[in-house]
């Protein structure tokens, strides 16, 4: 366990999957959670969980490809709490087919969230960070963010961009003492990789007769070393120690947990 206690800590995308799992595992390590999801209805059940065992928090609907519900994000939290220590970036979405195939609203669509999101939470949240010298980003990347993936082009393409930004942060927060990572997941069952699923499912008759849980354990088993999944949980195990004291001297990296399936 790490001990958060006292810091105030933004997590984007809360509500389901992986984000769910940072935020529980953040206010278990004793942080404050501000949980932030354009899903408003599925932070504000998270927060409730988390009131109900007895710590701080606060739930806010905003879509983090819109500058102004960013800012109001921003705003809510420094009224509530009056500081802001750990940044999780991890507001997600995908679009799936061929990239030849892709309209311009397949290729917004990943780019806008993934990418413009990560970046509108790192610029209006490292101006709060940078006058306190201290502060801790992670940027929920992908192991798509590191090879190329046939299918899910634009989504590859944004989070290849969110691990450059990881970099180009880490090179110019440094100097306030802010620390800028990226956790790159590789096979996590959610309703993220379900819809991906389906798509598999209804593109390929050798699937056909698959259920999408099946689709996805035959990809794991094909292009994972352990053979196995990973869980919400192995995810939040990364992101509790990259925000921690433990890690104060680690940015820049991108760090994969994915079961060997990406060994760069
Ligand atoms: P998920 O679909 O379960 O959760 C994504 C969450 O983000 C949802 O609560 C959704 O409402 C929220 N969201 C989407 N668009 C948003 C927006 N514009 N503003 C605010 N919130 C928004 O997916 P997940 O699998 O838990 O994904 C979480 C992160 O992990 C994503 O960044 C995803 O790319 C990444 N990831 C997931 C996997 C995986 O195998 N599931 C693998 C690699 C990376």
């Amino acid at each position: 366990m790490y001990n958060l206690n006292g810091q105030v800590a933004i997590v984007t995308g809360a509500g389901s999957g992986i984000g769910r799992a940072i935020t529980m595992r953040l206010s278990l390590e004793g942080a404050a959670i501000v949980a932030a999801d354009v899903d408003g209805m599925a932070a504000e059940k998270l927060f409730r969980e988390i009131k109900d065992l007895g710590r701080r928090g606060l739930s806010l609907e905003i879509d983090v490809s819109i500058a102004k519900d960013v800012e109001r994000m921003v705003k809510g939290t420094m009224e509530n709490f009056g500081q802001i220590d750990i940044l999780v970036n991890n507001a997600g979405t995908g679009s799936t087919g061929l990239i030849i195939d892709h309209t311009e609203e397949d290729w917004e669509k990943p780019l806008q969230v993934n990418l413009k999101g990560t970046f509108l939470c790192l610029r209006a949240v490292a101006k709060e960070m940078m006058p306190r010298k201290r502060g801790r980003i992670v940027n929920i990347a992908s192991i798509a963010g590191k090879s190329g993936e046939e299918f899910i082009g634009a989504y590859c393409a944004s989070k290849f961009g969110v691990i450059g930004l990881t970099q180009v942060l880490a090179k110019e927060l440094g100097r306030h003492l802010i620390t800028v990572n990226a956790v790159c997941p590789g096979y996590v069952w959610t309703p993220m990789w379900e819809n991906l699923a389906l798509w598999f499912k209804e593109n390929f008759p050798s699937m056909a007769e698959l259920s999408p849980r099946e689709v996805f354990e035959r990809r794991v088993k094909a292009v994972t070393p352990m053979r196995r999944p990973q869980t919400p949980e192995d995810i939040a195990n990364l992101v509790a120690f990259l925000v921690s004291d433990e890690a104060r001297n680690i940015t820049g990296q991108a760090i994969n947990v994915d079961g060997g399936a990406v060994m760069h």
